[in-house]
Formats: C-alpha cells, structure tokens, sequence
C-alpha cells in the first residue's frame, strides 16, 4: 500500500468545506463573520475573532473527544502495550480544565444557562473514549501487524487539502487505515446517530481517500462511529455516481461561494451588506455573533 498524502502550494482562493458551504446556507452574515472578518470596517477583525471562538459543551466534548482518541492510536501505531487508566483519565482532566480555563461558553455568555460544570465534559469524554477503547473496532485495529500500523493516517496535518472536480477542497478524516487491500475511514461522532447527515462529508472522505491512496472507491470503506451512548458504527456505501453528483454539487456551490467575491484568485469578498442578515431568527438563537447582529 503506498499512501501519498498531496501538499499543494499556496492560492488565496476559498476552498470547498462541507462546514463552510453550510455555514453559506445558515446565513449569509455569519458566513461573512465566519470567514472575512479582516475586511470588517465597522466592528474590527479582533472583536469578531472574540465571538468566533466562543463555542459549547456539546462542541467541546465533541473536540476534547477527538483530541484524546487521536492521542490514543498515536501511540497505538507505535507500541500495543495497554493503555494506563490512571493516566487517561488524568489526560482528559487536563483538557477538560484548560478549555474551562480558556474558551469562553456561548450559552453562558448569552445567560441561556450558568457556567459549564466539570463533569458536564469530563464524563461524556470518558463515557466516549471508554467506548471506543471497548470496542471491537479498537481491537481489530491494536491487533494489526506492526507495518500496516505504521501506515495509520490519524488526523493528518493541515486541513486536509485536496482537489474536487479540479476545485480546491478540505475533507480532513480522523483516521484512515488498511487491512486486505480496502482502506477504511473513520470519522468519530458524539451526536446522536444520523447517518444522512453526514452523508457529503463521508463521500469527500472517499474521494479524500481515493486520491491519497490511487485506489477505487469500491477498495474504500468510510464508516461513521458514534461513540456517545454505545460504540455503533455505520458503514456508508460511496458509489462513482455518488462521487460525480457530489463533484458536480460541489462545483455549484464552490460558484455561489465564488459569487460573493469581487476578487475570486484574490478570496476578496463583497461588502458586508451584500451579505444579508438571515429573517430565521430561530438560526439566531444558535449563533455566536448574535450580540453583534443585536439579537443576543
Ligand atoms: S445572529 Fe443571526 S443574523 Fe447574525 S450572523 Fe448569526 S445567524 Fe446571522
């Protein structure tokens, strides 16, 4: 197996995410919020980056999560000696704490709630990763030979930069691994399971996989893992129709993306009142720039 993960030189053109074009969709303001806070004139590129890195919970326990998993087959690729408890939990003590420490919680700061408790995070984070140590999955993948283990790709650097249909994109995976010529991808979850959902994702995934790998989609096997409640996987079956429509979809929405700038090559985007306020206020309520919009 030969895995040649691509590193394109630099363009300041935007990239397809599934998450930016979704954040497109939520609302035009928050996009622009999201991704071109440097060009506000009126509210300040810092004040902006302030509300941006609020987040929650459920989004730190999600974050937390895969940080410690990721940590865990690092040093799985390496040695299968088993994994200490005591210091496990003492690892996701520390994250927990620090982001305590360090993020700001956006339902806190609206006054939607009081401040987030420690075990609020700490025993969902355990709760997942205990899971997933416990799951057949883990062993069948510790039990691999040593120089498949070694060819592991665990959150790899950057973004996960690739090529759709010739447009820049970012499908990141959380681990990729091999086993009888198939390539699995992982993608960890701790929502609720809902494969639908994640359906786009998963499909760029593949094609992620596909062109790290040389091999066809039908040697590729993306495969959601929920880890909340009780380790449940869902395999996700990716066909080249699948691949072409989703290529094509992406190229629309690479366009709509495209035409909110004055400058594609550039990534220089209109002014900010072209980027409308959404009239879904139930959208609001979630959003972390709601003080800024003087809905919050
Ligand atoms: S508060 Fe509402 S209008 Fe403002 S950015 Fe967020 S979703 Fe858009």
């Amino acid at each position: 197996m030969k895995i040649s993960i691509k590193s394109y030189p630099f363009t300041s053109i935007l990239g397809w995410s599934a998450s930016r074009y979704d954040t497109f969709n939520y609302c035009k303001r928050r996009y622009y919020y999201s991704y071109y806070a440097k060009f506000d004139q009126d509210i300040g590129k810092e004040l902006i980056a302030k509300f941006k890195s609020m987040t929650s919970a459920a989004l730190e326990v999600g974050i937390i999560t895969h940080d410690i998993i990721s940590a865990i087959l690092q040093r799985v690729a390496k040695s299968t000696d088993p994994i200490d408890q005591n210091r496990l939990e003492a690892k996701v003590r520390i994250a927990v704490e620090e982001t305590l420490r360090n993020k700001v919680m956006m339902e806190y700061f609206y006054g939607q709630r009081g401040e987030v408790r420690f075990d609020e995070l700490f025993e969902p984070v355990m709760q997942s990763v205990t899971n997933f140590l416990n799951s057949d999955r883990f062993a069948w993948a510790s039990g691999l030979d040593d120089s498949l283990r070694k060819l592991w790709v665990i959150e790899p650097e950057g973004f996960g930069e690739t090529r759709l249909g010739g447009l820049k994109a970012y499908c990141k995976v959380d681990f990729m691994l091999f086993d009888g010529g198939k390539v699995y991808v992982l993608d960890w979850k701790t929502g609720k399971p809902d494969a639908l959902k994640y359906t786009r994702q998963m499909i760029g995934y593949s094609l992620y996989a596909k062109e790290v790998t040389g091999l066809d989609l039908d040697h590729i096997q993306p495969t959601l893992a929920f880890l909340r409640d009780e380790y449940a996987e869902i395999a996700v079956e990716v066909k080249e129709s699948d691949a072409a429509k989703f290529q094509e979809q992406v190229k629309l929405e690479s366009q709509e993306m495209f035409d909110m700038t004055i400058d594609r090559d550039g990534n220089i985007p209109k002014e900010k009142s072209e980027f409308p306020m959404t009239e879904n206020y139930m959208r609001c309520k979630l959003c972390e720039f709601r003080r800024l919009c003087g809905q919050g």
